[in-house]
């Protein structure tokens, strides 16, 4: 099987040593493996995205030395191809709406009767069903509304999640990994699907797009690898195909802490104004 990967960073702030990490080792893997390493611009959150940020990207993944075929996708192009997924789902009957506020979600969350301290996920604070409707909704999807995934419904249509991962977890996981439908609806619970404003969300879109750009295998983030379940459980339910992982060791500061996007003190773009070189860059994210 040919080999392809990408590197999916967001167009929100500067590229830190994190992202060069990614991409180079990304970029790296897929050389090695006589793959293809493809660029995706995830653009879906236009109140943050910016034309300077995408275009510094570019700038500076060609000066650490990476290419990447042409056209480069943009979800702020494919809005229709999530709608479009969106429509599949809620067939299915996976799906409903729910306006809650972070607020009432954390009211709902922290009353006595859920056991106080609310529990938190990889999405947040796990959410406890307030608009969770006891049959799938009978009407037509509607439009420019927040959707949530009913997490148990969905599980009860495919097998259970598994995937391999050729890096490792926060936990040094690796292998086949399966996971325990209980625990996604305990520890994950309903996550949104469909965000207010945006008509999508990073589940969605990277699950649509990974299979669209027809990628064999994830790099990414450590960070990443507790949502890899819910990425696998939507490639079930829209019969897509499962990549490889390989989660990736973060990159931390002098102090262990992990950087954060907004780290600008580590961006590459600094590094290169004052006078570093890619290799420079290569050897400090121990590549
Ligand atoms: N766009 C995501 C980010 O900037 C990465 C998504 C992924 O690699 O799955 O963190
Ligand atoms: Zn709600």
């Amino acid at each position: 099987m040919n080999f392809i990967t990408r590197f999916a960073p967001s167009p929100t702030g500067p590229l830190h040593l994190g992202h060069a990490y990614s991409a180079l080792l990304a970029f790296d893997m897929a050389r090695a493996a006589g793959g293809t390493f493809l660029l995706r611009i995830e653009d879906i959150d236009q109140s943050r995205a910016r034309p300077q940020w995408e275009a510094q990207i570019y700038d500076d993944l060609r000066w650490l030395g990476l290419d990447w075929p042409a056209p480069v996708m943009r979800q702020s192009d494919r809005l229709t191809v999530y709608r479009a997924t969106l429509e599949r789902l809620w067939q299915m009957g996976v799906l409903y709406p729910c306006t809650c506020s972070r607020r009432d979600i954390e009211a709902a969350a922290s009353a006595p009767q859920e056991g106080g301290a609310p529990l938190v996920g990889p999405d947040g604070i796990v959410y406890p069903g307030t608009c969770r409707p006891s049959a799938p909704p009978s009407r037509a999807m509607p439009e420019d509304t927040p959707l949530r995934l009913d997490m148990a419904r969905a599980l009860d249509m495919v097998a259970p999640p598994s995937f391999r991962e050729t890096g490792a977890g926060p936990e040094g996981e690796s292998g086949t990994i399966i996971a325990d439908p209980a625990a996604m609806i305990a520890g994950i619970g309903d996550v949104v699907l469909a965000r207010r404003g945006m008509g999508t969300s990073y589940h969605l879109s990277v699950v649509v797009d990974d299979a669209a750009q027809g990628v064999t295998c994830v790099v990414r983030g450590r960070d990443l690898f507790e949502a890899t379940v819910i990425h696998v459980l939507l490639q079930g339910l829209l019969g897509l195909p499962v990549p490889e992982y390989h989660h990736h060791r973060l990159i931390r500061d002098e102090s262990g802490k992990r950087l954060a996007k907004r780290d600008d003190a580590r961006a590459i773009a600094l590094f290169r104004a004052e006078g570093a070189s890619p290799d420079d860059i290569r050897r400090m994210v121990g590549l």
